[in-house]
């Protein structure tokens, strides 16, 4: 029996644009993340994966909606108890360059996480470094080197090293690999993979590309314009998906020149502004399929098989 570690129920996220109109950017989502399991979440550029994620590692508050870790509801923690906890969930991410390393060495920003959380002496310190390193496969004599003179791969493997070094039990990886050259990537998923395994970590791993998701993750979500649209086992992607949004993203990674930021080709039309969500189906002003019930009544995720759920009045009652 697997069991839950991180769960959210119903998280929506409001932003008040420079225009003073409010945007959704995530509505209503329903998420869970299983011990020591990967969850995949894709969805076009914008429909709301980082401000989910941002959610989920409490570094912002949802409008509604609750977060559960271990069975605790943890959505009010504020202050100290709310650092504490901090430690539990670390987040990788695109290109972690300017936001953490600045002008430190590569031994310091990884370990400098830790002065949050614990007292070490500096020979601890040291140690630290050298098994963070060996950890994500670099020299420990990088702990010497600035980041700045490496790779973006080899940045990207510090960027792991630095959120690791909590030793945090959910690791989140938002759009991680996504700035790194196909070959570079590769070996970061590998590595992901490798230590996922090894330390039984629960991962969420955050792409645009579906069949990278579906690759690594024992259960995908799809999102669009906020919201959930499917939720299925990873190995099941190319079999089994059913929501018409999941589909089309199917077939468009078969078009090699996939621009993920501009509109789907296999899709008409554009994707609707979160600041004015259609009504009924966020889907249907782009659904092959959308029937009169689709342009009024929202669908809510539906079970239609193991583990395999859907937002689409085309399935179930
Ligand atoms: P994704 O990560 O899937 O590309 P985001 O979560 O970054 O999507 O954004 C979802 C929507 O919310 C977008 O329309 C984006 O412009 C908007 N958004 C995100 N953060 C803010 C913010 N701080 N203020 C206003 N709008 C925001
Ligand atoms: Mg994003």
């Amino acid at each position: 029996m697997s069991e839950v570690i991180l769960e959210g129920r119903g998280l929506t996220r409001r932003y008040t644009t420079d225009r003073g109109q409010t945007l959704t950017a995530c509505r209503e989502v329903d998420i869970c993340l299983q011990y020591g399991r990967t969850l995949g979440i894709v969805g076009e550029s914008g429909c709301g994966k980082s401000t989910l994620l941002r959610m989920m590692t409490q570094l912002e508050p949802p409008n509604e909606g609750r977060l559960i870790f271990r069975g605790q509801d943890i959505t009010a923690l504020k202050g100290e108890a709310l650092r504490k906890n901090r430690c539990h969930i670390q987040m990788v991410f695109q290109d972690p360059t300017s936001a953490f390393f600045g002008r430190m060495k590569a031994g310091e920003a990884i370990t400098e996480p830790l002065g949050n959380f614990q007292k070490l002496s500096a020979k601890q310190i040291r140690e630290k470094q050298a098994e963070l390193l060996r950890l994500v496969r670099l020299p420990e004599d990088f702990a010497h080197r600035y980041p700045h003179s490496m790779s973006g791969g080899q940045r990207q493997r510090l960027g792991i090293a630095r959120a690791l070094a909590v030793d945090p039990a959910v690791l989140v990886c938002d759009e991680a690999t996504s700035a790194l050259d196909v070959s570079v990537q590769e070996k970061i998923i590998t590595l992901l993979v490798e230590i996922q395994r090894q330390r039984q970590l629960s991962m969420i791993f955050v792409c645009h590309d579906l069949a990278l998701v579906q690759s690594l993750s024992h259960q995908v979500m799809v999102m669009y314009l906020g919201g959930a649209v499917e939720s299925l086992p990873g190995n099941e992607v190319w079999d089994k998906a059913s929501h018409p949004y999941s589909k089309a993203l199917l077939s468009s990674i078969f078009a090699i020149d996939m621009d993920f930021d501009k509109p789907l080709p296999t899709l008409k039309g554009e994707v609707p502004s979160p600041v004015n969500l259609p009504q009924g189906c966020a889907f249907h002003t782009r659904c092959p399929q959308c029937r009169e019930r689709c342009r009024n009544e929202r669908p809510a995720m539906r079970e239609i098989g193991p583990n395999h759920r859907v937002a689409c009045h085309l399935f179930g009652q």
